[in-house]
């Protein structure tokens, strides 16, 4: 048995979550696959006409995502280049079919180590908004995601918005994602980077993120730290040694073994910083 609820508002959905025991519902591309053979169960809180959480607006200090915005209107929102990695991510999940559904806090949510969606709001600094009927709180994407498929959201709140701080918006950004084929494809590691220049034509800031290589996807301090006042053209990508890479813990899979998965996010990350230096 199960009962099904789809409210209007975000208050209506914070107090039908405050009761307890209920699972949310957004456009359904985990929620479904995860229940297999199984129909859903409990109550189902259906997000999806949350209209106040959809779509990208711009403030003074951040760019607010709507926790319901989907990949496809990602894909379409004129945004700042540093945005250009989270576009790229955005066209590579699934298929259209999928992107049309899926929704950013969805794939925050459902914490997959392979979420593409992780590792280019990781190199934004993202910062997480969860609403409940007790109120709103801020947690950073680095500690939001906390382990494969765990997060710190507790069962009564609504990943509401990702706020994304301004300070980046001139940097340059990159997105790349290995798989076994081209499309619809789980990622064996998935890589964003972002290089803000000093104006000098050498790196002020650096961050970079790879995914599907640790229980959560993780940024790499040591390169970050060692980037800066590098120079900010080709061959940017000699800087990355595969001792960078030792914060990843990855594992052996049907995708693939964990050493090509360290070999391959080796290639990935010194590609994307190339990337990066190409577009100033
Ligand atoms: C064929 C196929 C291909 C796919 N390919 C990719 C891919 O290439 N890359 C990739 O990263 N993902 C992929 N996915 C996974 C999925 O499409 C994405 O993770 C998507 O962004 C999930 O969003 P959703 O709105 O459908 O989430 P849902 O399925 O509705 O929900 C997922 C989880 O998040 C919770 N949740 C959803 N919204 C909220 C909210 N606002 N607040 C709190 N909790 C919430 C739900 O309770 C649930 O636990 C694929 C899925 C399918 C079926």
């Amino acid at each position: 048995m199960s009962l099904y609820l789809k409210p209007r508002t975000l208050d209506e959905a914070a107090s039908l979550l405050a009761a307890g025991g209920a699972q949310i519902l957004a456009g359904g591309t985990d929620f479904y696959p995860a229940l297999g053979e199984k129909l859903p169960q409990g109550t189902i809180v259906d997000v999806s006409a949350l209209r106040e959480i959809r779509g990208v607006s711009i403030g003074v200090d951040h760019v607010r995502i709507g926790g319901l915005t989907t990949w496809t209107e990602i894909i379409r929102e004129p945004l700042p280049r540093c945005f250009d990695a989270l576009k790229a991510a955005a066209r590579e999940v699934g298929s259209v079919q999928i992107q049309n559904r899926g929704t950013v806090a969805g794939n925050l949510c459902n914490a997959s180590p392979a979420a593409d969606g992780v590792p280019p709001l990781l190199v934004l600094d993202a910062v997480v908004e969860l609403v409940s009927a007790a109120g709103r709180r801020q947690v950073p994407l680095a500690e939001f995601i906390v382990g494969n498929r765990k997060t710190l959201r507790r069962p009564d709140e609504v990943l509401a918005a990702i706020l994304i701080p301004r300070t980046l918006e001139n940097a340059t950004s990159a997105f790349l994602k290995l798989g076994a084929r081209r499309y619809l494809v789980i990622s064996i590691s998935v890589v964003a980077a972002l290089v803000q220049s000093d104006g000098m034509g050498r790196v002020a800031d650096a961050h970079v993120a790879v995914g599907a290589c640790s229980a959560t996807a993780r940024r790499l301090d040591e390169l970050e730290r060692d980037l800066v006042g590098v120079l900010c053209v080709a061959g940017i990508g000699d800087a990355v040694a595969a001792t960078h890479l030792s914060p990843l813990r990855p594992i052996d899979d049907v995708r693939a073994t964990a050493e090509y998965r360290l070999d391959a996010s080796l290639t990935l990350v010194r590609r994307a910083l190339e990337a990066c230096v190409v577009k100033r």
